[in-house]
């Protein structure tokens, strides 16, 4: 490798550091949970943790790791190729199933991640002639399966049905053969659920598809945690949920899409992340589908994770701080500043609560926060420390 390219390479990586945008990663001496151990050299210090997607709390489960080991014995360590050619277990099938019920459709086709399902959804199902609708500020791997895609694309503001409206009808004046509307189920920066009743209305009344990414709600929202389209009372409308067993399911890895047989059927044919990767390890397979299985149950995990967002949400609130309103278990807390939003995550560390800072480009200039996760893995004592430790930490900061 040249020196040059070594050299251009330091040049970004230093403009990065010097734009405050250095993304350093911290190591954690143990397994995900409500409490976990931070490393640094030879210490080791207990944090409370507000910024894992572990919103059920499955992540160290017993029962989890139990049927991971046994997936491991029964079906070995690795499946060496990709499904259609010799990959595909009775346990790929049987998750395959079980996700499909889980969420009321037809049929499901797993993939390494969610990024692989978002990267492999849309190509396949719209062409040149078709017309894909995508909320503004969908996740990163929905954007990159959109243009993945040959279809014409269009983008309407994050929530704005009038804007959607304008680019149905600009579809429709386009000529599009079939329309798609694509849009996460939960903002992850903000905590919004999608206006799924609203779009769905739109779908039907201009002839669209609606594609739902539910990634940050799957097992936690709407009746047994069957996500935003069972929490808006809109499941049969919605065409094509993906999803992941990274968060609420488990938080190991893998995708899914869920969708009508020949949906599935055709993506099994011709998506491309699936034909050319591998296999879903057997361990993995087998700990997501007990995963699946606990979180269906989980009514009381749910109920836990809802009292805590309810009772974090209501102490930093009478302290003063200033949070986008919601009602999912991701709280953000609003700092505007990203010098302040560091500080405050660092004040925040000193007192023993992990939590992470978010600003440009991560989220629009001005409007950096904390964004804060409650999770099932914690004690009604870890959430009370964590708000006794916001209040200590803004006041010590001037921000309360
Ligand atoms: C996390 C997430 C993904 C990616 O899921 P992985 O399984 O981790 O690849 C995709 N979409 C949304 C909305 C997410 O939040």
């Amino acid at each position: 490798m040249s020196a040059e390219f070594l050299r251009h390479l330091e040049g970004v990586l230093a403009q990065i550091d010097a734009d405050g945008l250095y993304k350093h990663e911290r190591l954690i001496a143990g397994p995900q949970g409500g409490r976990i151990e931070v490393a640094s050299g030879e210490t080791r210090r207990p944090v409370i943790n507000l910024c894992a997607n572990n919103y059920l709390g499955l992540a160290d489960h017993p029962e989890i790791i139990a049927a991971a080991k046994s997936g491991l014995d029964a079906f070995g360590f690795g499946m060496a190729s990709v499904r259609f050619i010799c990959g595909t277990q009775t346990l790929h099938r049987e998750l395959e199933l079980a996700v499909a019920r889980y969420l009321g459709k037809e049929d499901a086709i797993l993939f390494a991640a969610c990024f692989d399902a978002n990267g492999g959804v849309f190509e396949p199902l719209m062409g040149p002639e078709d017309a894909i609708i995508s909320d503004g500020l969908n996740h990163a791997s929905i954007i990159d399966g959109v243009r993945l895609s040959k279809a014409r694309r269009y983008r309407f503001g994050n929530g704005d049905l009038d804007e959607l409206e304008d680019r149905l009808r600009e579809a429709e004046k386009d000529g599009a053969r079939f329309k798609m509307i694509a849009t996460d189920g939960v903002f992850s920066m903000d905590g919004y659920v999608a206006q799924l009743p609203g779009i769905c209305d739109l779908a039907e009344r201009y002839g669209a598809v609606v594609m739902v990414d539910d990634c940050h709600a799957t097992g936690h929202l709407g009746e047994k945690g069957r996500g935003t389209p069972a929490l808006t009372g809109v499941n049969d409308r919605v065409g094509i949920v993906t999803g992941t067993f990274g968060k609420s399911l488990g938080g190991a890895m893998g995708g899914f899409v869920a969708a009508a047989k020949p949906v599935i059927d055709l993506l099994r044919q011709r998506a491309r992340p699936y034909l050319f990767s591998n296999s879903l390890a057997p361990a993995i397979a087998a700990g997501s589908l007990k995963a699946l299985e606990i979180a269906e149950q989980a009514d009381d995990r749910r109920a836990r994770l809802a009292r805590h967002a309810k009772v974090f949400r209501n102490g930093l609130v009478k302290a003063g701080f200033e949070l986008l309103p919601g009602e999912t278990p991701i709280i953000p807390v609003m700092l505007y500043d990203a010098v302040l939003a560091q500080e405050m995550a660092r004040a925040l560390d000193e007192r023993g609560v992990y939590v992470a800072g978010f600003f440009f480009p991560v989220v629009p200039k001005g409007k950096a926060r904390i964004r804060t996760q409650m999770s099932a893995g914690l004690s009604d004592a870890d959430v009370q420390f964590a708000v006794d430790a916001f209040v200590d930490a803004g006041k010590a900061l001037g921000v309360i």
